[in-house]
């Protein structure tokens, strides 16, 4: 008997997102310094980004791999889910089940379940959803059944306090140039400028926010995440972030 081959594909840690920029502003510095520490990444986006107001879904996808490639990701996919409308369906819900077999993840990062667009929270449940479809074994949808161990929500488009931070203060700057590798959505242009902010606004958005994060767990920068499950702790010694 020959030993199943290693999947090529295989995946450590995969973060799903309704839409190509979601990842790089809610997880980026995350993933990239998982990558770093040799892990491998991966971003599923739902939708293509057909209904941006500037650029195309062309454009869209160019941008997104230099972006995959900035942050260091193993694999980038985007699923044909039209933009504006992700929609918890069986069907959509096999489409995300069936990568999560394909990938084979130990960590799935979901975008937090309440958010004022709808798409961002319909794919926590979507996602949620999906990770307890693919481990059913009698569902033939190809691959093998596999689960998560880890599910864990990316907070940053919420305000809430999230249980843990981790520390991107060595990865801000290339998460900001991931965002910025979208240019037809982020550069200082006519089209659009009532919606979508300046180059240097945004820059000063995104390091308040993740100063904010930081701050909150005695680092310079940081990403909030939530997780449903209690902490576990062996040594009390060594819990992190000061109390007093
Ligand atoms: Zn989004």
């Amino acid at each position: 008997m020959s030993a199943t081959p290693p999947n090529p594909l295989a995946l450590d840690i995969l973060a799903v997102a309704a839409h190509r920029d979601d990842v790089e502003q809610t997880c980026g510095g995350t993933l990239l310094k998982m990558a770093q520490m040799g892990h491998r990444t991966g971003i599923l986006d739902l939708t293509k980004g057909e209904m941006g107001t500037r650029g195309s879904a062309e454009d869209r996808a160019r941008e997104a791999l230099d972006a995959a490639k900035i942050l260091c990701v193993s694999w980038r996919h985007a699923l044909d889910v039209p933009d504006g409308r992700v929609e918890n369906t069986w069907e959509n819900r096999v489409k995300v089940a069936r990568v999560i077999r394909e990938t084979t993840p130990r960590v799935l990062i979901l975008p937090y379940w309440k958010g004022r667009h709808p798409d961002h929270y319909t794919a926590s449940i979507l996602g949620y959803e999906a990770c307890f479809l693919a481990g059913l074994k009698k569902l033939e949808i190809g691959a093998e059944p596999h689960r998560p161990f880890k599910i864990i929500y990316a907070t940053l488009y919420y305000d809430i306090r999230p249980t843990f931070v981790v520390d991107i203060t060595d990865q801000l700057e290339a998460r900001f140039e991931s965002l910025m590798a979208y240019k037809t959505q982020f550069s200082d242009q006519e089209a659009g400028s009532g919606i979508f902010p300046a180059h240097a606004e945004i820059r000063a958005r995104v390091e308040a926010m993740a100063r904010y994060y930081g701050m909150l767990a005695g680092v310079t920068y940081g990403e909030p995440f939530l997780q449903k499950e209690v902490g576990l702790v062996e040594d009390l010694t060594l819990i992190p972030v000061k109390s007093i």
